[in-house]
């Protein structure tokens, strides 16, 4: 099965462009950050601090029914059968999620539901070590960055356009906390695979970075008697 790995820091414009990539090539368009997210959201509904007790947040992330489904306008990510897909987009749940992404047992429980995910239909799969681990084999892999004070730029301007109350400052301050988090920790931190290719979007509009990731795919997949 045809597979693209999009890796990045938060804010790097991953999601946007897999989800329009996938739509324009009909694959599957894989967010596994929502995976980790609804996992953080299950624990704070439980009152769990993830930080001061991660053994805590593992046990309760055991127990949870966490599914995934495709829709007409996308993955919809269920906690024991409740639709969760919007709550797990509040500002909160993203510190959460990089906090619970750092445990080694939730990490092995949503890689599974990932790779069963994958090994389905030909799908764009985006998240922090899609190509080192999900993928290792995905023939395509993208490494999709920008400076952080762009990605806060644009997570601030995400945020605001949806009438939520943020300042650029604390934007910034907690997109620097989640990269410094998700590059640091021992189970599979965010770095660029060997045989990525790297794609710095800092000074492109989403059309371009788009046309750029697909011309990537399109390559490859001519290469592979795909297309
Ligand atoms: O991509 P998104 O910002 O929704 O991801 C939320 C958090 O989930 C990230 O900050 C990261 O800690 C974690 N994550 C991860 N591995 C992935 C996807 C997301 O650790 N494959």
């Amino acid at each position: 099965m045809f597979q693209v790995a999009i890796d990045g820091p938060g804010g790097a414009g991953k999601s946007t462009i897999s989800k329009a990539a996938a739509k324009e090539l009909g694959f599957v368009y894989i967010d596994t950050g929502a995976m980790y997210r609804a996992a953080a959201l299950y624990c704070m509904r439980q009152g769990i601090d993830i930080k001061e007790n991660p053994e805590l947040a593992e046990q309760a992330v055991e127990t949870v029914a966490v599914d995934i489904a495709y829709r007409e306008d996308g993955q919809h990510i269920f906690l024991n059968g409740e639709d969760v897909s919007e709550a797990i987009r509040m500002p909160e749940v993203s510190m959460g999620a990089s906090q619970v992404s750092a445990i080694p047992a939730v990490r092995v429980k949503m890689v599974e539901l990932q790779r069963n995910l994958a090994s389905a239909k030909p799908v764009i799969m985006d998240g922090r070590d899609i190509g080192t681990h999900v993928l290792p084999d995905a023939q395509v892999k993208i490494f999709l960055t920008a400076s952080a004070e762009v990605r806060a730029k644009r997570r601030f301007d995400e945020l605001t356009a949806k009438g939520q109350a943020v300042n650029y400052e604390d934007v910034l301050a907690e997109m620097i906390e989640r990269d410094r988090n998700d590059s640091t920790r021992a189970v599979s931190p965010l770095r660029q695979a060997e045989d990525s290719i790297l794609l710095d979007t800092g000074d492109m509009d989403f059309e371009g970075a788009l046309s750029a990731v697909l011309a990537i795919i399109r390559k490859k997949m001519n290469q592979e008697g795909e297309l």
